[in-house]
């Protein structure tokens, strides 16, 4: 399986990554945790990326499209990968298109996840993440049973720097008007499906499984 997610921040991307890889080899490539390792890490790449990204901006398209050229020749994506966070301009997703095509590869489907601003706000103000393995949790929909350590490693629950409701409301904007774009550039091709949060009937995974079969049928 290979799919593109779209949505704004906070949309659940991670969350749905996560259910995948639980059912299906694929490498889950999450742009900003790779940027965050590097920053982490006091890479050149981190370095530069650093500024962007607490003020929640775009790192530039140069830095982000040279770091996935690289990701993407990786030998686990031959089998399948999710892509989280990239493309999120237009230039891109064209850069996408092109690495993709000297690979041979080609995309399932781009999964748009539907979510409204206020409910982002909500979410991402309240979201807490485990500093050793990533699990996410929400104090208000999802806290851990630990308190303000994680459920499945006993590492500490940070809130990101960009979590915050004025940077926060920063990245709805951003979104809007550099990424939202993308929704008519793969609708055009016949690649967009749309999934809103379900009425919990079935999981976000579910309904895409379900979505990815009616399509082939
Ligand atoms: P979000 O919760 O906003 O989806 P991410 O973890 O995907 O957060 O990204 C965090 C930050 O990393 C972004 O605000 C941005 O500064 C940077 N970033 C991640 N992916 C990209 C990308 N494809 N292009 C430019 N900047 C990116
Ligand atoms: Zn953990």
């Amino acid at each position: 399986m290979r799919i593109i997610l779209l949505g704004a921040p906070g949309a659940g991307k991670g969350t749905l990554a996560e259910q995948i890889k639980a059912k299906h080899p694929v490498a889950h490539i999450s742009t900003g945790d790779i940027l965050r390792a590097n920053v982490r890490n006091g890479t050149p790449l981190g370095t530069q990326a650093k500024g962007y990204m607490d003020s929640g901006r775009l790192v530039p398209d140069d830095l982000i499209i040279a770091m996935m050229k690289e990701r993407l020749g990786e030998k686990d994506c031959s089998e399948g990968f999710i892509l989280d966070g990239f493309p999120r301009t237009i230039p891109q997703a064209e850069a996408l298109e092109r690495i993709l095509s000297e690979l041979k590869l080609s995309v399932d489907g781009v999964v748009l996840l539907e979510i409204d601003d206020e409910t982002v706000v909500k979410r991402l103000s309240n979201r807490r993440v485990c500093r050793s393995c990533g699990a996410i949790y929400n104090v208000l929909y999802k806290p851990s049973k630990k308190g303000n350590r994680c459920e499945i490693c006993g590492g500490e629950l940070y809130q990101r720097d960009d979590d915050t409701e004025s940077v926060i409301r920063g990245r709805l904007k951003v979104y809007h008007d550099q990424t939202a774009p993308l929704i008519a550039f793969y609708d055009k091709k016949g690649m967009l499906l749309r999934l809103s949060q379900t009425d919990g009937a079935e999981s976000l995974s579910e309904a895409l499984d379900r979505m990815l079969r009616e399509r082939k049928a």
